[in-house]
C-alpha cells in the first residue's frame, strides 16, 4: 500500500486531498498545527505539530518502515487577499520556515515524490484582455504581495533540492479555490467564501459590501477538481512549475452574481475601498491539460455545491449565537 504525508491536513485543500488519496487507497498520514475545523479527518493517523520548527518536520515524516511514497507540502499562514495584505511578516516567516525545513528534510529521509502548493500569485499584475502567460513568464518576477514572493523562493528552494539532492518535485501554481469545508469567516477567508456568507447574510434585495469597484478579473477552480490536478500532477512527469486552474474568467460582479443566483436572491452591490490585489489574470493551462486534466466545475455548478455549505454555516453561528452552549 503506497503511504502519503499530507502537511497542512487540517486546512481547507489538505482536507480534501486527503479524501482523495484514501478513495485511491493511500495509507495517509495528516499533519498540522491545528485539528481540521469542519470536519473530522480522512488520514489514518493525525499528527499535531509546528512545521515551523525543523524537528517536527522530521517527526512527521517518520515512519516505522522505510520513507513516505508522496509528500504532499500544503502547509501554509495563510489567507485571502485582506489577510495576505496585513500578514506580510507571519507569512514571510512562518511559511518560508515550513517550507525551508520541511524541503530539507523530505529529500534528507529520502521520499519518493514531494510536491509543493504554489500559487498565481508568483505571476505579476495584468490589464484585463493581455494574452494568456505561460508558467516561464513568472520571471522576471514581480508578484503583487509578499505571499506571492515566498511561494517563489518556496518553488526555487524544491527544484534545487530536485536538481542536486535526487529528489522527484512537483510545483502546481493554483488559481483561487473553494468549495464546502475552507475558511468562511474570521478574516482568512478567500472572495467566493466571503460572497457567499455576506449573500447568506442578506436580506433578499439588501445590499452587500463588494472590495473594489468589481472589475477586477479571476479565475476561480472547485476544490475537487484542484485535488483531481494534485494528483494527476503527482502522478505525471512533468517538472517544474504548472498552472492549474478553470479556464473560466470572471469579474468580481460575475462572482457576486453567480452567487446571488444561486441563492435565489436579488443583491445590490454597495463598491467599498479594499485590498482587492491585481486587476486580471490570464494564464495557461497547456502544460496540466497536457497530461489530461480538465477542470469539470465551472463557477455556477461550483457555487452550486459551496453556497449550501456556507449558509449552513452562517444558520449554524446564528444559532449558537442566540443559544451559546454551556
Ligand atoms: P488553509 O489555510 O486552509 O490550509 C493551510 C493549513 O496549513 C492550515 O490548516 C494551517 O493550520 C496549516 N499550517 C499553518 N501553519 C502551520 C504550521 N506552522 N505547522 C503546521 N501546519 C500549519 O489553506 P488552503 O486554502 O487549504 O491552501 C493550501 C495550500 O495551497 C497553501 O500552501 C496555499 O498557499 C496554497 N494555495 C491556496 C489557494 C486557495 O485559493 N485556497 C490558492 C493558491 C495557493
Amino acid at each position: 500500500m503506497r503511504k502519503a504525508l499530507v502537511c497542512g491536513a487540517g486546512g481547507f485543500i489538505g482536507g480534501h486531498l486527503v479524501k482523495k488519496l484514501k478513495r485511491e487507497g493511500y495509507w495517509v498520514r495528516g499533519v498540522d498545527i491545528k485539528e481540521h475545523e469542519f470536519a473530522p479527518s480522512a488520514a489514518d493517523e493525525f499528527l499535531l505539530l509546528d512545521l515551523r520548527e525543523e524537528q517536527n518536520c522530521r517527526a512527521a515524516l517518520t515512519l516505522g518502515e522505510g520513507p513516505f511514497d508522496e509528500v504532499y507540502q500544503l502547509a501554509a499562514d495563510m489567507g485571502g487577499m485582506g489577510f495576505i495584505r496585513s500578514a506580510e511578516c507571519e507569512i514571510m516567516r512562518n511559511s518560508a520556515l515550513i517550507n525551508i525545513h520541511m524541503t530539507h528534510q523530505a529529500a534528507q529521509a529520502g521520499v519518493g515524490r514531494y510536491f509543493f502548493s504554489s500559487s498565481v500569485c508568483v505571476y505579476r499584475d495584468m490589464q484585463p484582455g493581455e494574452p494568456e502567460m505561460s508558467e516561464e513568464e513568472a520571471v522576471p518576477a514581480n508578484p503583487d504581495n509578499e505571499y506571492g514572493w515566498e511561494k517563489l523562493y518556496a518553488e526555487r528552494m524544491a527544484m534545487a533540492y530536485a536538481r542536486n539532492r535526487g529528489m522527484t518535485v512537483r510545483i502546481a501554481r493554483f488559481q483561487n479555490c473553494y468549495g464546502p469545508e475552507g475558511t468562511w469567516t474570521g478574516g482568512r477567508e478567500k472572495a467566493p467564501a466571503a460572497i457567499c456568507r455576506k449573500v447568506a447574510e442578506a436580506q433578499d434585495g439588501a445590499a452587500i459590501e463588494v472590495w473594489g469597484d468589481g472589475n477586477a478579473v479571476r479565475s476561480y477552480t472547485f476544490v475537487d477538481d484542484m485535488v483531481d490536478g494534485i494528483y494527476m500532477l503527482m502522478q505525471s512527469h512533468l517538472e517544474g512549475a504548472v498552472n492549474i486552474g478553470c479556464p473560466q474568467y470572471v469579474t468580481v460582479d460575475e462572482l457576486v452574481d453567480t452567487v446571488a443566483e444561486v441563492a435565489g436572491k436579488r443583491i445590490e452591490k454597495n463598491y467599498v475601498e479594499g485590498p482587492v490585489g491585481v486587476h486580471s489574470r490570464n494564464f495557461s493551462n497547456a502544460r496540466i491539460y497536457s497530461i489530461g486534466w480538465r477542470a469539470k466545475y465551472f463557477l455556477q455548478d461550483g457555487i452550486a455545491k459551496t453556497y449550501p455549505w456556507i449558509e449552513e454555516q452562517v444558520r449554524l453561528h446564528k444559532a449558537d449565537k442566540i443559544h451559546p452552549a454551556d
